[in-house]
């Protein structure tokens, strides 16, 4: 794919969302001369769900980009990336969310985490059920140096639109519930093929990467 076409399909993109909407452009398994064309179309929110991949990415990428990792993430590993991570979209338990604060206050830093919750119907799908997340939300003034800023979700890989919209709505209801009271920010769902349906469920934040950088070789 020559730049020009990568720009513009960002571009398009890029308009197809309103302005209240983050766009977090996913470019894992994509060079970072793809990277580098899209941030200089004006992108400035990637998401990597690989933490090896972010952190080979991210020192030989402009400092002003904000990296989000949006896949699952092993307390292993937080230390590679609690430096720099932006938001993390990917909290699945109690223990993980431990160790980020851990983790971040080595840096003196704070970090944003997004619960990620389950949703779909499939059995590879994971997050935390809505009982999980109410105790990890209730539980989180033991934690200083992490901040829940809203929840993650992702639909059934399915072509049945109503079940990919009920699945939005039941997050959307579930973000609208605990908003106020945890002064939640970001609802991230929607991917290439239901952002659309995502946002008018009331997403506002999308996660996007085969709709801008093409198709992704399996990994
Ligand atoms: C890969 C990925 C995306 C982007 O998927 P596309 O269908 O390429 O837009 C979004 N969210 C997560 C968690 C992903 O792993």
């Amino acid at each position: 794919m020559d730049s020009l076409s990568l720009t513009e399909r960002y571009l398009s993109v890029r308009k197809s969302i309103p302005s209240h909407v983050t766009l977090v452009a996913v470019s894992k398994f994509h060079p970072v001369e793809a990277i580098k064309t899209v941030y200089d179309a004006g992108q400035r929110v990637f998401g990597e769900n690989r933490v090896q991949e972010l952190v080979e990415k991210q020192p030989r990428l402009p400092s002003d980009i904000q990296w989000h990792l949006i896949g699952t993430l092993q307390t292993n590993k937080v230390k590679y990336i609690a430096g720099f991570v932006s938001l993390i979209h990917s909290i699945d338990s109690l223990k993980l969310l431990t160790e980020i604060d851990k983790q971040a206050m080595k840096y003196n830093r704070i970090i944003d985490c997004l619960l990620e919750m389950y949703i779909a119907e499939e059995e590879s799908k994971h997050g935390l059920s809505f009982t999980e997340a109410e105790e990890i939300l209730g539980m989180q003034n033991a934690l200083p140096n992490i901040r829940i800023t809203g929840v993650m979700g992702m639909a059934t890989n399915t072509g049945n639109v109503e079940q990919v919209r009920e699945e939005f709505k039941s997050l959307a209801t579930f973000y609208n519930k605990h908003k106020e009271k945890y002064n939640l920010q970001h609802l991230s769902m929607g991917m290439s093929g239901d952002y659309q349906i995502a946002i008018e469920e009331g997403s506002n934040m999308v996660r996007i990467g085969s709709s801008i950088f093409g198709e992704r070789k399996p990994a």
